[in-house]
C-alpha cells in the first residue's frame, strides 16, 4: 500500500468502504462517516489536490465541475433551498484530511453569526 494516499483515495480505491452516493470519471460523492447535520456529504475529486490553495489553473475545469456538482447532489438531495458549502483549507481551519474535499450540511438550522464556528 501506497503510505502517500489519502484516506479518500484509499476509498476510492475500495480499500476502505463508505456509503457511495455518486461518481464519475472526475469525483465521487460519500456520506461522512462522522456527521456534523442530519445532511453530511462530501465531494471528493479523483485527482489529489491536497487543500484548495494547492489547486492551479490545470483544475480549473475540475473546481467548476465540483461546484455544480454541489448543486445537483442539493437538488437530488432535496436540500437544495437551504445547505452550506464548506472548504476547510489547512490544520488550523479544522482540515483533517489532505485531499481537497467540499462538505454539503444540510437539514439543520443555520445561523449567520454561526458562519465562523466548525460547522455552524
Ligand atoms: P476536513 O476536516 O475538512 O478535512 O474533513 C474531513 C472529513 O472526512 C471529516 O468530516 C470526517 O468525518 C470525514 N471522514 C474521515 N474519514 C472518513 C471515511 N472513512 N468515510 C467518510 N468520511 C470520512
Amino acid at each position: 500500500m501506497d503510505s502517500d494516499q489519502s484516506i479518500f483515495e484509499r476509498i476510492m480505491s475500495g480499500d476502505i468502504p463508505s456509503e457511495l452516493l455518486y461518481e464519475d470519471d472526475q469525483a465521487i460523492v460519500i456520506k461522512d462517516i462522522n456527521p456534523q447535520a442530519p445532511i453530511h456529504i462530501l465531494l471528493i475529486p479523483r485527482v489529489k489536490i491536497p487543500r484548495l490553495v494547492d489547486a492551479d489553473e490545470s483544475h480549473q475545469a475540475l473546481l467548476g465541475h465540483l461546484l455544480l456538482l454541489a448543486g445537483k447532489m442539493a437538488k437530488q438531495l432535496g436540500c437544495d433551498e437551504a445547505f452550506r458549502l464548506i472548504i476547510n483549507n489547512g490544520a488550523e481551519a479544522g482540515q483533517t484530511v489532505f485531499h481537497l474535499h467540499l462538505h454539503i450540511l444540510a437539514n439543520k438550522s443555520f445561523e449567520e453569526g454561526q458562519l465562523a464556528t466548525a460547522f455552524g
